[in-house]
């Protein structure tokens, strides 16, 4: 685990109430697809999953809801280059590499930063993984990176997007879950969202029989 100063490089808003916020990293800075690093600005710190990709080089990007705390506050209204602490990195919620293996992620809203990572470096390294995400959302508007997304979906032959916007088509359940995979055996799931959702979604896949040793959790705690 290192110690790092980075300082921010840019911020913008990825989604409705969702703003990138861009660090400059050392040159000798690595970590693999899906890892998180905490952060931490003015005495404050939160845990952030790394949202871009260890191909772009020289840089590490979170994105986050601006919820309205003091430290997402901070976030957004210090100068830029500002030094922040970045400590890290963290996790094992990172691809398998069995690349017969398929994988069928499963993000909630802004749980979508670790999997956006994995995807853009799959799509980047061409990694022959087969590969399909679940991404649920109340509506696009708040659909963080559903762009690049659909982009990467063009780009990627392995690579297919099942969003569902759940104001209009109602919580995922185990039928789009089914449909979406398609065949559920030879399979890791990720899922990954608020405590609450990752819960949800446990309860499906088990439902659907799939077997604990075939699932991989991140719960974003701190939101409900
Ligand atoms: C592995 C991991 C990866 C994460 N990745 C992301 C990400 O990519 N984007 C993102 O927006 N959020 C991510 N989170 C959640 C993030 O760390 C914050 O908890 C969340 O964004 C809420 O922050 P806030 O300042 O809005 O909440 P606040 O309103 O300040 O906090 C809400 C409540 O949660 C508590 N809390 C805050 N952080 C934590 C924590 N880490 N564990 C337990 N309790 C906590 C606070 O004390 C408070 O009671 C991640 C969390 C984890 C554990």
């Amino acid at each position: 685990m290192s110690h790092n100063f980075f300082s921010l490089k840019d911020r913008f808003s990825v989604a409705q109430d969702t703003m990138a916020f861009v660090f400059q990293t050392s040159s000798d800075f690595t970590f693999r697809a899906g890892q998180y690093v905490e952060v931490f600005l003015e005495n404050a710190h939160r845990d952030f999953s790394i949202a871009s990709s260890p191909q772009d080089k020289g840089i590490l990007m979170v994105a986050t809801r601006m919820a309205g705390s003091a430290f997402k506050r901070s976030l957004a209204e210090v100068p830029l280059s500002t030094k922040a602490i970045i400590e890290g990195t963290f996790g094992d919620f990172t691809l398998h590499e069995n690349k017969d293996k398929k994988a069928v992620f499963i993000a909630g809203g802004i749980g979508i930063t670790p999997v956006r990572s994995i995807i853009k470096d799959a799509t980047e390294r061409k990694l022959a993984h087969k590969m399909t995400l679940i991404y649920s959302n109340r509506n696009p508007e708040g659909a963080t990176f559903l762009q690049d997304l659909m982009d990467w979906e063009h780009e990627n032959p392995n690579f297919k997007l099942c969003s569902r916007m759940t104001d209009k088509e109602g919580h995922v359940d185990a039928d789009f879950v089914a449909k979406s995979a398609g065949d559920l055996a030879n399979t890791t799931f990720y899922v990954v969202g608020s405590p609450g959702m990752v819960g949800a979604m446990t309860k499906i896949l088990e439902d659907l029989k799939i077997s604990r040793d075939d699932m991989r959790f991140e719960e974003f705690s701190g939101y409900n």
